[in-house]
């Protein structure tokens, strides 16, 4: 089997797992540009569990895109507090009015519009354009990374942006057509929940097992390859706290 006929039949699989294992979050109640934006850049350095409470309270507080330009900045930053990265959120509402005075305060369709938001990178591109626009854009983060070079038994480094450009354009010829953003969530899904990063995958839980290379030949623990990190360099200080009264 080759590489296209291989995803093809995995795509199949993962399609059909998808729709009884998807947990239920708040941000997959619609396919609204602005509830999935806003959701994916929660989630950037956020856990799922931690990112709820503040997605609900953020979407009462400023219910859409006009709503979120205008809003001031203490407030925005008022909803976010705790999450840090506080640049996250600027630029949300820099790309807010950017929707606002660009497009007419509608959200654009296209990938390289998209794009031209600010904060919004190649994965939160292509997430929004295939969930709510139905682009066959994929959205190639760590999950799907590592989902792909485990069924593809691939053991490139995928550290490198020319591997992380391959999985994505051999990802993109088997989108399938009126069923892209649900191919997104489910590769999300699967990288989440199933072959996950930490610890052992679940391989007998997950639905493209009987295609996954990597299962088939035991190389599962070796992949994916990344890149080896950089040794942490220790540093020794000493810290003072002056104290007056309970100041
Ligand atoms: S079979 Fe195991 S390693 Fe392969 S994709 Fe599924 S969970 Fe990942």
């Amino acid at each position: 089997m080759n590489t296209n006929q291989l995803l093809s039949e995995s795509v199949e699989k993962l399609l059909a797992w998808y729709p009884a294992h998807a947990r239920d979050l708040p941000w997959r109640q619609d396919q609204e540009p602005y509830h999935v934006w806003l959701s994916e850049i929660m989630l950037q350095q956020t856990r799922v569990e931690a990112v709820k409470g503040y997605y609900q309270r953020f979407l009462q507080a400023l219910p859409d895109i006009a709503a979120l330009a205008d809003a001031p900045e203490e407030q925005l930053l008022k909803l976010w507090e705790g999450l840090g990265y506080y640049n996250r959120v600027r630029n949300l509402q820099k790309a807010a009015r950017q929707i606002m005075t660009e497009h007419s305060g509608v959200f654009p369709g296209e990938y390289a519009k998209i794009r031209k938001l600010s904060g919004i990178g190649p994965y939160t591109a292509g997430a929004i354009a295939s969930i709510c626009f139905e682009q066959p854009t994929p959205a190639v983060d760590g999950n799907v990374l590592r989902v792909m070079s485990r069924i593809l038994n691939d053991h490139s480094c995928v550290d490198l942006p020319k591997v992380k450009q391959r999985f994505t354009e051999q990802l993109t010829t088997v989108y399938p057509a009126g069923r892209c953003g649900m191919l997104t969530q489910a590769l999300m899904e699967l990288g989440a929940t199933v072959c996950v990063p930490n610890g052992a995958p679940r391989c007998d839980a997950c639905p493209v097992r009987e295609l996954c290379i990597a299962h088939e030949q035991q190389t599962v623990e070796q992949l994916p390859v990344r890149a080896e990190k950089k040794k942490r360099r220790i540093e020794h200080r000493t810290v003072f706290v002056f104290l007056c009264g309970d100041a």
